[in-house]
């Protein structure tokens, strides 16, 4: 446990499901865990008791990335898990593979139905189709442009066009859109979609009032920060204010509110957990902003500013959009000004 989690409760403590296994944490509302393969190395997926068109069954609550082992999971999970019922509807709270990947696998085996946001929808249909955001040429281009054009971090880039895919390699053919605002009926309890932007093109995170539960994907984590990242397809966004706009929207919710993470553990605490995430993110703005006095940085300048410790080029690809993010917030705030040197890389200077 860090300093920052001993602010929050985990009422659970320690205890995890069991691999293909869940834990009942309300009457028809269950948590399982999946491994992944990446330094994150789990995902949590939420299994809803539920009755769709007088069909009884489970709503599930993301899927993991498209693998064997996922599935084999998911077998278990099936086996042991759902009373013999069926999965009626897949909810995915955004587009990551880890949350998208099985959705096609998942429907096609149950002929059920995919619920998601329409810009997440067609985000993630059209990354498991084209390289975009995560690799390939325009995301090398972009990265160079930031600074980090070593030959062999550009070569690497490059050929990991086809990661998302890889992860995600389809998409079901058609969705029911999820908007801010809407409420569903989940077994005879109603949720409503809370959007949040940032992190991914329009998140769902999902509150049932009645229940004190607040499935909150990947806006708020308990434990690490929420990936806030500048990408190729949008290489002049500013998401960071967006994100913290977004997680301020949950500030309306009851402080006792059990939050669901994707990655973690449900914890309560929401509200000293969003003020957590407000002063990381100030504390590595006012950082950006520091080092940026003396010269004009570029995005890999600030990197070992931002991140102390070696990192991989996985690592590097997602540190590079997180600084970018900060930078972009200082420039667009005014506290910047951005130049392109002679090489043709960003660089930002304090005003
Ligand atoms: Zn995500």
């Amino acid at each position: 446990m860090n300093e920052l989690e001993r602010h929050l409760h985990y009422p659970l403590g320690d205890t995890l499901p069991a691999p293909g296994r869940a834990i009942e944490l309300r009457r028809g509302v269950k948590w399982v865990r999946m491994g992944l393969p990446f330094a994150l190395d789990h995902i949590n997926l939420w299994l809803l008791r539920d009755a769709l068109d007088g069909r009884e069954g489970w709503t599930v609550v993301d899927c993991c990335i498209s693998r064997d082992e996922a599935k084999a999971q998911w077998e278990e999970v099936i086996a042991h898990e759902l009373d013999g019922l069926p999965i009626v509807r897949v909810i995915a709270t955004h587009m990551h593979p880890d949350h998208l990947g099985l959705a096609w696998w998942l429907c096609e085996r149950f002929g059920c139905g995919l619920w998601i946001s329409a810009t997440d929808y067609h985000s993630g249909r059209l990354a498991s189709q084209q390289t975009t955001g995560f690799g390939g040429e325009n995301a090398a281009r972009f990265f160079a442009r930031h600074g980090l054009n070593a030959p062999q971090a550009q070569e690497k880039i490059r050929a990991r066009g086809s990661y998302y895919p890889s992860l995600v390699p389809q998409v079901p053919s058609s969705y029911h859109r999820l908007l801010d605002g809407q409420v569903l009926r989940i077994g005879g309890e109603t949720w409503r979609c809370i959007s949040g932007y940032g992190h991914a093109p329009e998140h769902m995170a999902l509150y049932c009032e009645a229940r004190g539960l607040l499935i909150s994907g990947d806006m708020v984590l308990p434990r690490i920060s929420t990936n806030v990242s500048v990408y190729d397809l949008e290489p002049e966004a500013n998401p960071l204010p967006l994100f913290l706009a977004s997680i301020d929207k949950f500030r309306a919710l009851p402080a006792d509110t059990l939050t669901l993470p994707s990655h973690g553990k449900p914890f309560t605490g929401l509200h000293t957990r969003i003020d957590q995430l407000h002063a990381h993110h100030q504390a590595r703005l006012a950082e950006v902003r520091a080092a940026c006095t003396e010269r004009a940085m570029s995005a890999a300048d600030i990197l070992p500013v931002l991140f102390p410790r070696a990192l991989d080029l996985h690592q590097t690809t997602f540190a590079m959009g997180e600084a970018i993010a900060h930078l972009h917030a200082l420039w667009f705030d005014g506290a910047l000004r951005r130049e392109a040197g002679a090489d043709g890389v960003w660089r930002f200077l304090g005003v």
